[in-house]
């Protein structure tokens, strides 16, 4: 009888054990970084329209996150678990001492356009030097798309040097050489949005999403993380700041870029100067949306026909190593 009920719990037990063992989780040190903290008092732009705070929507994502990685045998070091400030230097720190196999730090986005909400995930330096961390922001743009947007939807795959130009941000930057992310998953600023992230049902249908990206990317052959500027060395591109990206002009991003279009088409060079001028315009206002990528190829192109070819060179570069799509082509 001992015997038979000893069976009977390896055999129920057996389930959750194979679980844990198909996912790839088992054994890998994932840190955890949910954005910001502890600024409720002092900053007054990181909220949405009826007041949920960004810092509180990452921090909830993240600790439901942390519950999912664990019980598929993840070890899993988080870089806060309360509405406290955290130093960058700190976040980062804890993935260089820990030896991380992955680094994620989870925010969610602000802009001064309610209208705007697409996901926009970012990896440092140049795409075809740090793979590693273009396939996991693949895979988190995939995830993310599959199960909140339309599939229509833009998603951006930006390198951090399209918002920081000289070196990026610093948790991407401090942890180099392990793949990582910064992602933003959508856009608190737009009201139905900011609706859904207050409500923690949504929170952990969020946080599943990740899990099945985290999941894809460690059953996927390892990728490497080449020496920073080893293969590519860019010169910044410099693009409008915090205050800047709320003028009138950051705001006509998508207008500027769709005007520049139609001029294009008319061929005459004075045509072809104000476009050219257009696409920069929209790089520069909105530098990591998924209009920047085509207005760095379009500046290229228009700059090839005007005869710069090193200026249209650089500019070519720029939009291959600065924005990854999704699929690889
Ligand atoms: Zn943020």
């Amino acid at each position: 009888m001992k015997f038979l009920f000893l069976l009977l719990l390896i055999a129920l037990s057996f389930p959750f054990y194979s679980q844990s063992q198909d996912s790839g989780l088992a054994g890998k040190t994932i840190i955890l970084d949910a954005g910001h903290g502890g600024t409720a008092l002092t900053d007054k732009f990181r909220v949405g329209p009826t007041g949920e705070r960004e810092e509180w929507i990452n921090l909830r994502v993240a600790l439901i996150l942390q519950n999912l990685l664990e019980a598929r045998g993840a070890r899993v070091i988080m870089s806060r678990v309360s509405d406290e400030n955290v130093l960058l230097s700190k976040r980062a720190e804890l993935a260089k001492e820990n030896e991380a196999d992955l680094f994620l730090s989870i925010h969610h986005n602000a802009t001064a356009d309610p209208e705007v909400n697409f996901p926009i995930i970012y990896f440092h330096g140049n795409t075809s030097e740090n793979k590693a961390s273009v396939l996991l922001a693949r895979k988190i743009a995939d995830a993310l798309l599959n199960n909140f947007f339309e599939p229509s939807t833009p998603v951006s795959i930006a390198s951090d040097y399209t918002i920081f130009s000289n070196s990026g941000t610093a948790v991407l930057r401090n942890t180099y050489g392990i793949p990582g992310v910064i992602a933003e998953a959508s856009f608190f600023t737009n009201p139905s949005e900011e609706k859904l992230l207050k409500d923690p049902v949504h929170n952990r249908k969020e946080a599943l999403a990740y899990l099945a990206a985290i999941e894809a990317f460690f059953k996927e052959d390892r990728l490497p993380i080449l020496e920073k500027n080893s293969l590519v060395d860019l010169p910044p591109f410099d693009t409008f700041q915090e205050a800047e990206r709320l003028t009138e002009q950051a705001l006509s991003w998508y207008q500027d870029c769709k005007q520049a279009k139609e001029l294009m088409k008319s061929g005459n060079s004075q045509n072809l100067e104000k476009a050219y001028d257009l696409f920069t315009r929209s790089a520069r206002s909105f530098p990591d949306s998924f209009v920047a990528a085509e207005s760095h190829m379009r500046r290229a192109e228009i700059l090839y026909i005007l005869g710069k070819e090193e200026q249209a060179k650089i500019a070519a570069l720029r939009a291959q190593e600065y924005f990854a799509t999704l699929e690889v082509k």
